[in-house]
């Protein structure tokens, strides 16, 4: 006698006979490539744009006890009331006008997804942050580019043609670039805010580097909106970004937002720490020290051409056979970012500034490479 389930099974391997199960995957998922980073163990790790130095040791001391304090049983605070308390206090601004992410990626993902129909279009100088373009991708949102010139800068003029003709519904403009180091001038920076029919967001993800950030322009501009991430500034393990805007927009972005998605270990590091930025603040200036040197030495190296840089890092063209280059310095333990085969970039590397013996070593073993 057959058994009753193994008919049901028949009958319905007839109906969906087993395939790949990719198969029943959206097109514009299977269409990506996985976001890949090199993770090769390396001594020196000069390609993530991680600040490389750790936490003062007195604050250390302080997040111990704080984590200790946890309640792992329990969900974090939904209000997020402390961080968000932390962040208003140093921008001085109002709780109301942040957007905290896990990671300010997963607020260019909740932007898109609140400002965007399917169809929409989205613009960004290019080359630049490669996460707008493959989340808007994924949306069913399209990428207008906006080509930067050959010294990275971006001709204003252009730009706004652009926008006038294909109408974005948000313009991500990350400034300073990555992978350029590029920080746009506010007279670019304004034209380019002036003409957009939609919003118009301001990556400062590297801002601390910079001489200077472009201010709560959304108080004058509402269409404006301010990026930010503690990645670059000591905390990327934690994963925090938050967004600075204009209460109206803020209130609608949050309402994309997943409940929970700052756990708490995150909320009380970060509240900590931003009320300590003072701490951190001679880091900062160290990493733009040693950027300079770096850059310098670059300049008198013969088979590399650096550009300069307002970020944590520097963009360098390499002169020769930038594979081998990549490979001999990964042998030296060295391991820099190259993004192999994109468009205008395949014979860049993108250094991130290391502590001063980090940076000796990977210059070291540069000029050994070429
Ligand atoms: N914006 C820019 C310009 C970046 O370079 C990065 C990270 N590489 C991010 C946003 C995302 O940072 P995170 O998700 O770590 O906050």
């Amino acid at each position: 006698m057959t058994n009753p389930s193994q008919l049901v099974r028949d009958r319905f391997n007839e109906v969906a006979p087993m395939t790949d199960p990719s198969r029943l995957v959206r097109d514009r998922i299977r269409e990506l490539r996985a976001y890949h980073i090199e993770q090769t163990p390396c001594p020196v790790i000069m390609d993530a744009n991680e600040l490389p130095y750790p936490l003062p040791e007195k604050l250390r001391e302080r997040l111990w006890v704080i984590m200790a304090g946890t309640a792992f049983n329990r969900y974090p605070d939904m209000e997020l009331t402390h961080l968000t308390a932390a962040i208003a206090e140093k921008e001085r601004i109002a709780r109301n006008e942040i957007v905290v992410g896990n990671g300010s990626d997963e607020i260019i993902q909740s932007l898109i997804v609140t400002l965007c129909d399917p169809g929409a279009k989205i613009l960004t100088p290019t080359p630049t942050f490669v996460m707008y373009e493959a989340i808007a991708h994924y949306l069913n949102v399209d990428t207008v580019p906006a080509p930067l010139e050959d010294d990275w800068s971006l001709d204003a003029d252009k730009t706004v043609a652009l926008i006038e003709r294909e109408q974005p519904r948000v313009v991500f403009l990350a400034s300073p670039n990555n992978p350029t180091g590029v920080k746009y001038p506010m007279e670019t920076v304004e034209r380019i805010i002036e003409a957009s029919p939609g919003v118009v967001v301001v990556d400062e993800a590297y801002i601390d580097y910079a001489d200077g950030p472009v201010g709560l322009l959304y108080r004058e501009r509402p269409n404006v909106v301010i990026l930010r991430t503690l990645s670059k500034a000591c905390l990327a393990a934690m994963r925090l970004g938050y967004l600075m805007a204009d209460e109206r927009l803020a209130a609608q972005v949050n309402k994309v937002r997943l409940p929970y998605n700052i756990n708490a270990v995150t909320q009380a590091v970060a509240t900590e720490v931003l009320r300590h930025w003072d701490m951190l603040t001679p880091l900062f200036g160290k990493v733009r020290r040693e950027r300079e040197i770096i850059y310098r030495s670059l300049e008198e190296i013969d088979g590399v051409e650096p550009f300069p840089s307002q970020a944590n890092f520097i963009l360098m063209r390499v002169k020769t056979d930038p594979g081998a280059v990549f490979g001999r310095l990964l042998d030296e333990g060295v391991r820099v970012r190259w993004r192999k085969g994109a468009p205008r970039l395949d014979d860049c590397f993108r250094v991130t500034v290391g502590t001063t013996d980090e940076n000796t070593r990977f210059l070291t073993a540069l000029l050994a490479a070429l």
